[in-house]
């Protein structure tokens, strides 16, 4: 390439990746690569939503894409002003959250996850002898009260970090679905057949070198569409139209839950203003444990997604999680947790977070948590907020209410106020939906609200009058029957 002595040693870097195509129908039977790219593309499940949401709306190869709801999300922080928030830190935990498996990114060929995993020390030299505590945001205060303004340190001692996720001899088969298996001759037969292909004239071998500019390219079609590597490779511009935007609501949780009287204490209360005619939710109202709750998904890495089966238009990850069994994988990756102090102390979804153990100078270091100890949260209260069906989160007054409703021109007579109260299914569903539509509130709370509201109001065309409503504390939910 012209020009490439200013090109940095980094561009230059990539991984190889051979493709099978069938000539007539325009598609790949299957590829074939090395550890190198398979240990790419399973890092894909260690990427925490908020960093793909930022990862994806920045141009590649493929124009910027919305990864769904999580995208108006990460936005909704992006724009937040500080004073919202505890900290500044915490502003930063949930713009740039830490890929708990950042130990295993690092050693990648091409690692797109770019957050820089700078440690900081305590300045106060008693307070790193004593609690050894460490930070990853610059000048964070220290619960000693100095700021963490030493370093960056570089860790010496990252205890067992394996070399990638696969084996280094081995050679792999993927399909168009990103199905990683181990690479045999029956196979690649099997994937020939079953694509009806009999004569190998008919196909066409293609080898590529892919770049980090690529790894990007693949990532926004794994979460978008059901063909990725024909789409990537044949560079085709309707890979949107190809994806399911059908939403499945129902969840299989492959986890036990915590039964609901265990967690009943810690619902959250959300005040939903409904449209009648479609059972479409317009927005929600609700105060800063929920938006708390929400802004936690962008600190969870895609993998925990896997508790949630059947992920519908995010196929190709299924496809990726599913490879885990069939690759015998036992590592990190099975059970992906939060990096540590990006958990929220009410946090009411089963997700766990991931022990760390950093060493320096053979001292284990402590994990700083910049969210105040009392709340646990990142959000300020008391606060009220108003979150769109797309999961765009704002502070409001009721004044604010009022005009948004006016901005979506709906009829009066036909909105409904209902109150709900979260718990751990209808949080997963939310979840669930805010991965997968742009319609996180509708599509994830339709399997409990849609025949039995919580409450509605008791005249029909009494909703004008509980619309100022919103400045108030918590309503009393009703118990269903
Ligand atoms: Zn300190």
């Amino acid at each position: 390439m012209a020009g490439g002595a200013t090109q940095s040693a980094e561009q230059v870097v990539n991984v190889t990746l051979r493709v099978l195509v069938d000539k007539a129908r325009k598609k790949v039977v299957y590829a074939e690569a090395e550890k190198d790219f398979v240990d790419v593309l399973l890092s894909f499940l260690t990427l925490p939503l908020g960093t793909i949401a930022r990862l994806v709306s920045k141009e590649s190869n493929i124009e910027a894409v919305k990864f769904n709801s999580i995208s108006s999300l990460y936005q909704s922080v992006s724009d937040l002003k500080e004073e919202y928030l505890w900290n500044k830190a915490c502003k930063e935990m949930l713009i740039k959250p830490g890929n708990s498996m950042e130990a295993y990114c690092h050693q990648l060929k091409l690692n797109i996850d770019e957050t820089e995993p700078l440690q900081y020390l305590c300045e106060y030299p008693f307070c790193r002898l004593v609690r050894n505590s460490w930070s990853i945001f610059y000048k964070q205060k220290c619960k000693c009260g100095m700021l963490f303004n030493s370093g960056p340190v570089v860790i010496d001692d990252m205890t067992c970090v394996p070399d990638g996720f696969v084996k280094e001899t081995a050679s792999f088969i993927i399909r168009d679905d990103l199905y990683v298996m181990p690479n045999h001759l029956r196979t690649s037969v099997c994937l020939l057949k079953k694509h009806g292909i009999n004569d190998l004239a008919n196909t066409e071998k293609k080898t590529l070198l892919i770049t980090k500019k690529e790894v990007v390219d693949l990532l926004k079609l794994s979460l978008l569409s059901k063909t990725p590597i024909t789409d990537f490779i044949l560079k085709n511009k309707n890979f949107l139209c190809n994806s399911n935007p059908k939403f499945q609501s129902k969840i299989r949780i492959g986890k036990d839950l915590p039964s609901d009287s265990d967690e009943a204490k810690k619902n959250m209360v959300v005040i939903l203003m409904v449209r009648k005619s479609n059972t479409k939710v317009l927005f929600a109202t609700a105060e800063e444990d929920f938006a708390d709750f929400l802004f936690s998904f962008l600190a969870f890495p895609l993998g925990v997604l896997q508790m949630l089966e059947g992920l519908s238009s995010l196929s190709s990850i299924d496809g990726l999680y599913r490879s885990m069994t069939e690759l015998n994988l036992k590592n990190k990756l099975c059970s992906p947790g939060i990096f540590p102090t990006f958990q929220l102390r009410n946090q009411i979804l089963p997700i766990g977070t991931s022990e760390l153990s950093y060493k320096l100078n053979g001292k284990l270091l402590n994990y700083d948590d910049p969210k105040p100890t009392l709340s646990g949260g990142y959000v300020r209260g008391p606060l009220t907020i108003l979150v769109t069906d797309d999961l765009v989160v704002t502070p409001i007054s009721s004044i604010d209410a009022v005009s948004y409703l006016e901005k979506l021109k709906v009829p009066l007579d036909d909105l409904k106020e209902m109150v709900i109260s979260i718990g751990v299914k209808e949080g997963l569903s939310i979840l669930k939906a805010s991965s997968t539509t742009t319609c996180a509130l509708t599509n994830g709370l339709k399997p409990y609200i849609g025949s039995k509201p919580v409450r509605a109001n008791s005249t029909s065309n009494a909703a004008l009058t509980d619309i100022p409503s919103y400045n108030l504390k918590k309503p009393k939910v009703e118990n269903e029957a």
